[in-house]
């Protein structure tokens, strides 16, 4: 069992109902459970303005899965809530990202970790604050 830490966000529809069915498929999956969870923050949107609120929180997970199919069983939980993708960080029902995940530092075509944007970020940091104590070396990018 690993512990990953991911970020969740939500600017559409029903940005707090969505992270709530988020979480709630996440500690479905059967090789991930959620073992905390930050409150919800409301957030000024991030690198594309014009666009409403978000609603923004943390969790720490326990899994067995390897980085990479942790990352398909976030991508396929935000399918299944039905996200589409248009443009980058724009409007979204549902954004599942992980930001770190136990003793991995890895850069590849599909995953990056820590996530590469995590440190400058404060709808990442703030709630996950909450759940963490050392947040900066949680998410203390690679070169
Ligand atoms: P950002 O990654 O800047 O937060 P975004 O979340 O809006 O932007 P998405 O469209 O949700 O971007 O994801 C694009 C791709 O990012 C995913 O398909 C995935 O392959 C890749 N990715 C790389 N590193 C990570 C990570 N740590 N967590 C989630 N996705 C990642
Ligand atoms: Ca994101
Ligand atoms: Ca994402």
């Amino acid at each position: 069992m690993a512990r990953a830490w991911l970020s969740l966000g939500a600017n559409i529809g029903d940005p707090r109902g969505q992270l709530v069915e988020a979480v709630s498929r996440l500690d479905a999956h059967a090789d991930i459970t959620v073992v905390q969870q930050s409150s919800v923050l409301t957030t000024k949107p991030w690198g594309k303005t014009d666009q409403p609120d978000f609603a923004n929180m943390a969790l720490a997970i326990e899994t067995s899965l390897a980085p990479i199919d942790l990352l398909d069983a976030v991508l396929g939980i935000e399918r299944a809530m039905g996200r589409v993708r248009k443009e980058v960080w724009g409007p979204r029902l549902i954004d599942i990202d992980i930001i770190a995940y136990e003793g991995v530092r890895m850069k590849s075509e599909r995953l990056t970790l820590p996530h590469p944007y995590a440190h400058e970020r404060d709808f990442v940091l703030v709630p996950l604050g909450e759940i963490v104590e050392d947040v900066t070396a949680l998410v203390a990018p690679t070169d």
